[in-house]
């Protein structure tokens, strides 16, 4: 089910090459992101609020300690059943025990990102036990055994006939059809029927509470409510940082997650969840996998107060025309390649250079991350453990090397005006791939220091 591992650059060589794709796709985010402008341009206290939300996660990530372990007891006195898990490992084997010890065979999920970035579904359907994601565009990309490529529009890369296709290949349903509706109560009928025979639902969390050890879940389409609501064990995984001191902080976010993400004033479920009903086990894991590394480097740890609102992607240039399956991480776009190298450096070490850092990302982030910052400080720091290509090593020698010594800067740009001149093929090949996409500029007769010697009087 995972991306086989393409580079960025490679990967989003292939999503551009269907262009009205990439148009389509880079529209549609863009609508999404100015849907966001007009809804934020409405909340006159739009940069406090951001600034306040900002804070409260500063304070929760420097009292961790105390604000878990408040969580855990609270949580407790509820009723909840509170599970740790040090890494991916240990959240999936957790949730593979309560399976077994409850002999539980059909379970439904709602989006989760964490779920995603353990590979739940897998290990899971390498234990032979079927997991049915029930968040609409999640369920879709589950069909096609894709991963999601958007944190809150996962099949925002498929059109409506790729939807219609795809139903036909799995669910033998007519063939061409592309009606939003009809295709929507297909998926309604069948996920109806997943709901009704559930004996174990998982969810996400979006904010955990430590002074009441409750937590929210937000969904637009009511399939977590609906997947906790009729079935006897409810799981809900979270990342360490989704913590907050008090539910009063919590409008503050709710304010502006849904916002940020799609435009809403509020979701349309945000759901409060605080003990089990007569009769139910809720189970809470609280996961760590590299978060504490994260916390540890100053350089990112406000990387950490992300709540996952996908801002970032929907304004990021790179982001909306190369299509979130480019980033080969659970967690795509810009934040996603901050948090990326965390976990592996090597392998995601294309991600930071994926951005143009114009910033665009920091400006829209509700809990005001420096994202573009940070993109540029990961650069440096692969590059300085080794994790960056040889051949941009070299070239950043050689250019270092040009631009210090005027002498060669001066050969290198007469060379360079003469190939441009004699053999304009030489420019557009393999060799030169920033041409590829680009109109080559016409070649100046001199350079500007030969204008400026014989013009500067
Ligand atoms: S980094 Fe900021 S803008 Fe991006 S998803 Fe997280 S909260 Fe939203």
């Amino acid at each position: 089910m995972q991306n086989q591992f393409i580079e960025h650059a490679d990967a989003a060589e292939n999503f551009i090459k269907d262009e009205p794709r990439t148009d389509w796709h880079d529209e549609t985010l863009w609508f999404v992101r100015q849907k966001r402008d007009l809804a934020v341009n409405k909340i006159p206290e739009w940069e406090e609020l951001r600034e306040f939300a900002s804070k409260i996660k500063d304070h929760s990530l420097s009292n961790l300690d105390n604000y878990l372990l408040e969580f855990e007891r609270n949580a407790q006195n509820n009723g909840i059943q509170v599970h740790w898990a040090l890494d991916a490992k240990e959240h999936n084997s957790i949730i593979l025990d309560i399976i077994k010890k409850n002999n539980v065979s059909k379970i439904v999920k709602s989006k989760s990102m964490l779920t995603e970035e353990c590979h739940l579904n897998e290990f899971l359907q390498e234990n032979k036990i079927e997991i049915v994601d029930t968040d609409l565009g999640e369920w879709i990309v589950q069909l096609r055994k894709e991963t999601p490529s958007h944190i809150v529009l996962p099949a925002i890369h498929l059109k409506k006939e790729d939807v219609g296709e795809t139903f036909h290949q799995n669910l033998g349903t007519q063939k061409g059809l592309t009606d939003p509706k009809e295709l929507t109560e297909i998926a309604r009928d069948y996920l109806r029927e997943k709901f009704l025979s559930a004996e174990l639902a998982i969810t996400g969390v979006n904010f955990a509470i430590a002074e009441t050890g409750g937590f929210v879940v937000c969904t637009n389409e009511g399939n977590a409510d609906m997947g906790v609501h009729l079935a006897d064990i409810h799981i809900a995984c979270m990342g360490f940082e989704k913590i907050i001191p008090k539910l009063n902080h919590l409008s503050v976010f709710l304010r502006l997650l849904a916002r940020s993400a799609t435009g809403q004033p509020i979701t349309t479920y945000s759901s409060h969840f605080h003990k089990p009903r007569v009769g139910q086990q809720m189970h809470i894991i609280i996961v760590d996998n590299g978060r504490s590394n994260q916390l540890a480097r100053p350089d990112f740890r406000n990387s950490l107060k992300c709540i996952r609102c996908a801002a970032c992607f929907n304004t990021c240039p790179v982001y909306r025309r190369s299509g979130g399956h480019s980033y080969h991480n659970a967690v795509a776009g810009p934040i996603g390649s901050i948090l990326a190298p965390n976990i592996n450096m090597r392998e995601n070490a294309d991600l930071p250079f994926a951005s143009t850092l114009c910033g665009s990302c920091s400006n829209v982030c509700p809990v005001k991350i420096d994202i573009h910052q940070q993109l540029w400080k990961w650069r440096q720091v692969l590059m300085e453990e080794g994790h960056g290509k040889s051949s941009k090593k070299i070239g950043m020698q050689l250019l270092n090397l040009i631009f210090t010594k005027p002498k060669i800067y001066r050969l290198v740009g007469w060379i360079g005006r003469m190939i441009m001149k004699k053999l304009p093929f030489s420019i557009s090949n393999s060799l030169n791939p920033w041409y590829k996409q680009r109109e080559m500029p016409e070649v100046p007769k001199n350079s500007f220091r030969e204008w400026y010697l014989k013009n500067k009087k």
